[in-house]
C-alpha cells in the first residue's frame, strides 16, 4: 500500500505554495521549489490544535 505524500504549505507569506513531499522527507528540511525557502517537514501529521485552556487567564 502506497504511503501518501506529505502536504506542507510554504511558510513564506508571499509564496504559500502547497508542496507535496514524499513521506521519507519527514523530519527533514526541504526547499520550496517556488521561492527557495527551507521548510521543516513535520515528523508526524500535525495534531489537532489543543482546545483553549480554561484555566488560562482566569483572573476575572
Ligand atoms: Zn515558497
Amino acid at each position: 500500500m502506497a504511503v501518501p505524500n506529505v502536504c506542507i504549505m510554504c511558510p513564506n507569506l508571499v509564496c504559500r505554495k502547497i508542496l507535496s513531499v514524499p513521506p521519507e522527507c519527514r523530519g527533514k528540511t526541504v526547499r520550496c521549489k517556488n521561492c527557495g525557502t527551507n521548510i521543516r517537514v513535520p515528523a508526524k501529521d500535525a495534531p489537532a490544535p489543543a482546545p483553549a485552556d480554561p484555566k488560562a487567564k482566569s483572573a476575572a
